[in-house]
């Protein structure tokens, strides 16, 4: 079999040199064949690790003959641009989320989507490969424990990332955990509002963090999210599913545990990198396999990320208003049914 070329828009930053040396050393059948980013030095080194060619402009590396699909690892209000433009060369396209920064942005995603009349883009929502999150999903699909009640999550980072601000821990962040329990109960998010505790002194000046956001799905279950990017302590996700006759909790990474001087203690993990490095892997791996036999991606779509946009849109909204906010969606266009 043929491998996959494949063309990295963003290629320069944290998870563009990451999913590189995963798709050339980790997946079957793909070759990084071109690398793009705004920095032209850093780009050089990473096509230099896989044998890639460079390119300034993103746009060129997607329409390169050399480039049979394309990664999107730049930064967020990059990704519409590049994704509209890999839908108009009718290349497949995995974009890092979010899909766009705007609705407007994701709603021309849609746009230029449906009008190719192929489902092209795949959405880098990687939790849905989590062996703990599938396995929690089998669980709450075969209704042993009847009926989900109320979620219980945290997403904790220890340290703020490069250009964070305040609307991004519902723009950014808790889309994980939008697209994940959209995906795990099968239900839509209905309502949001986001509570503001006092700010960790470890927060820069005018951050507000942590945060706390609410959400009412329309089967009427009750969602509570900790979003914290200066937790200080470690990187960890929580989700523990509440549901009537038991409950579902996320399996933690197992640490070896010492025992030492009257204390018993386990390491934690400091960063996201580490923690789905299975999901990262099998959700490549299912990509190209997709592209590679031509059909349509199964992961996340890009309604999907429409979803979690304006699911991340109406928190930024509650952010402000301090209410309890609605959220609206437009029915599911028939082009997006799995
Ligand atoms: P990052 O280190 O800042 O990397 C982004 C890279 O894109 C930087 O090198 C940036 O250059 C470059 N860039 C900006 N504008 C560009 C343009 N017009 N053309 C080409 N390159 C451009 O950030 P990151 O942490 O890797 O995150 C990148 C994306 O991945 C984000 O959208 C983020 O949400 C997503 N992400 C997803 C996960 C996940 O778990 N699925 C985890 C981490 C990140 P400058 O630095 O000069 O701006």
């Amino acid at each position: 079999m043929e491998d996959l070329r494949i063309g990295v828009v963003g290629a320069a930053g944290f998870i563009g040199r990451d999913h590189v040396k995963r798709l050339t050393s980790v997946i079957n059948h793909a070759k990084v064949t071109a690398v793009s980013d705004i920095n032209f030095e850093k780009t050089k080194a990473v096509a230099d690790t896989c044998g890639a060619k460079v390119f300034t402009d993103g746009e060129e590396l997607i329409n390169s003959p050399d480039v049979d699909a394309v990664v999107i690892t730049s930064w967020d209000p990059t990704h519409a641009q590049f994704v509209r433009a890999a839908i108009c060369a009718g290349k497949p396209v995995f974009c890092e989320k979010p899909l766009a920064s705007t609705i407007e942005d994701c709603e021309s995603v849609l746009a230029e989507e449906e009008k190719s009349g192929k489902r092209l883009v795949q959405l880098g929502f990687m939790r849905r490969y989590d062996p703990g999150y599938l396995e929690m999903k089998k669980i709450i699909d075969s209704g042993v424990l009847g009926k989900p009640l109320l979620v219980h999550c945290k997403s904790r980072t220890p340290v703020t990332p490069p250009k964070h601000t305040t609307r991004m821990h519902a723009t950014n962040v808790v889309v994980h955990e939008v697209d994940v329990l959209r995906w795990l109960l099968n239900d839509e998010f209905t309502k949001a509002q986001v509570l503001f505790p006092r700010p960790t002194c470890f927060a820069p000046e005018g951050l507000q963090d942590p945060q706390l956001m609410l959400m009412t799905t329309k089967d009427g279950v009750v969602v509570d999210v900790e979003v914290a990017v200066n937790s200080h302590f470690g990187y960890e996700i929580q989700c523990e599913v509440v549901c009537e006759k038991g409950t579902v909790s996320l399996p933690q990474p197992s640490r070896a545990e010492v025992r030492l001087d009257e204390e018993c203690s386990h390491a934690i993990l400091n960063d996201w990198s580490k923690r789905f490095i299975e999901a990262y892997n099998d959700e490549f791996q299912s990509w190209v396999d997709h592209c590679l036999a031509g059909k349509k991606p199964v992961g996340a779509s890009s309604w999907d990320g429409y979803v979690a946009c304006a699911v991340g849109e109406t928190l930024a909204k509650a952010q402000d208003s301090k209410l309890l906010e609605p959220i609206t969606l437009p029915a599911r266009p028939d082009f997006y049914e799995a």
